[in-house]
């Protein structure tokens, strides 16, 4: 069984990270593309004005309480959401088990040389993994077609798809039925973090849900983008 909460109307997973981690592994097993995706609230401040945004969310098979804001949010309107589970955790925990399980992933996105960069660490950390593929995500829409076809050949059993919000989710959308995957994920800046590019906030940040500002601190020019949260957060609390 399924439960969800709607937060600003984008129906989100009630879920923990361990029953996520379990029904992702299902997802493998499946026989159709599951799309997933792990939003937060500037995703669903995107979604309030963009009716394709939604929609995309809205028939997602499993989203992903991310951001600390949605937490917030649950707590604030008495949603229940159970804990955050984190895009970039849940991939980490993917990428064990694939190792472990002789799975395989394809890895799009990133700037030319970044995903390679990645899958290499992916390589000596996750020991077992197939990497069936990498390619880079400032491709055109002419490429799509060929991009698709490399992906199909390589037939891998997850696609983490990291091209930033809200195209990754709108890709993985538009492309679900042609894809050769079992499960599709949109996991934004992973790629970097795995090629070594970028840097996860430190744990102590992490824990206490500061992750939003380790990240303004060193990229001050997100400070536009992230006026979203408190907008979010008088959003909700305003909302019947
Ligand atoms: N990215 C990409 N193609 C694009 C735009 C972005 O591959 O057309 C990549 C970008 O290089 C970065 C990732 O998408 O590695 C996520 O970008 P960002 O952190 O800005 O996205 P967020 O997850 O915060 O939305």
């Amino acid at each position: 069984m399924r439960n969800q909460v709607k937060i600003l109307g984008v129906p989100i997973d009630q879920i923990t990270e361990e029953e996520a981690f379990y029904r992702l592994t299902s997802f493998l097993e499946g026989s159709t593309v599951k799309k997933v995706y792990t939003p937060n609230p500037e995703i669903i401040m995107m979604a309030q004005q963009d009716e394709a945004l939604f929609r995309v969310l809205e028939e997602a098979d499993l989203v992903l309480p991310d951001g600390i804001g949605l937490i917030i949010a649950s707590k604030i309107k008495g949603l229940g959401l159970k804990e955050r589970v984190t895009g970039i955790d849940t991939m980490d925990k993917l990428l064990t088990y694939c190792g472990e399980k002789g799975k395989s992933i394809f890895l799009l996105g990133g700037k030319p040389g970044t995903a390679a960069l990645a899958c290499e660490n992916m390589k000596k950390q996750y020991k077992g993994i197939k990497i069936a593929g990498f390619y880079h995500g400032y491709f055109q829409g002419k490429d799509e077609p060929e991009i698709i076809e490399e992906i199909n050949q390589a037939n891998p059993d997850i696609l983490f798809v990291c091209l930033g919000a809200p195209k990754q989710e709108k890709w993985i959308y538009k492309y679900q039925h042609q894809l050769n995957c079992k499960l599709a994920m949109g996991v934004g800046g992973s790629v970097d973090i795995y090629a070594g590019t970028a840097k996860r906030a430190p744990i102590l940040f992490q824990k206490l849900g500061l992750e939003w500002f380790y990240r303004l601190a060193k990229e001050p020019w997100r400070i536009k983008r992230m006026m979203a949260l408190p907008k979010f957060l008088i959003r909700v609390t305003l909302k019947e």
